[in-house]
């Protein structure tokens, strides 16, 4: 009996489309729920750190003076921390497929937000 079963499934597989698929040379599926991966607007970034501190991961590295935001894709577990945690909501996860790394590297970003200069503050007694 058991050996039918077996054989009967096999003969299902056989002419059954396989449930899996061939990625990377097909993109991955997406569904309502899938994570993509961490992107970054960096005309908004305002190199507060926030996120490199909060990463659980250590994948973000943020440097003030030289102005990057980089990350290491290879450690960040999607948990989508950072983009919670923005103060100025630059970080989103970006659903689109992307091919798979290779290698590893870290990605850099130049951060091109520029502090708006404040106006002087007036005298007193100046018109
Ligand atoms: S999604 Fe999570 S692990 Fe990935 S960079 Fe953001 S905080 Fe780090
Ligand atoms: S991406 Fe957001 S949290 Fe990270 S340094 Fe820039 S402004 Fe701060």
């Amino acid at each position: 009996m058991a050996f039918f079963e077996m054989a009967k499934t096999a003969i299902k597989t056989l002419v059954q489309r396989p449930a899996t698929i061939r990625y990377p040379a097909e993109s991955a599926k997406k569904t309502e729920i899938s994570r993509g991966h961490v992107t970054i607007d960096e005309s908004r970034c305002i190199s507060c750190g926030s996120c490199q501190r909060t990463c659980p991961s250590q994948a973000i590295v943020v440097e003030k003076e030289a102005k990057t935001w980089q990350i290491d894709r290879l450690r960040c577990v999607v948990c989508r921390a950072c983009v919670d945690v923005c103060p100025v909501k630059c970080l989103f996860m970006d659903t689109q497929y992307t091919a798979p790394m290779v290698t590893r590297s870290t990605e850099t970003v130049m951060i091109t937000y520029v502090k708006p200069v404040k106006p002087p503050e007036k005298e007193e007694g100046k018109a």
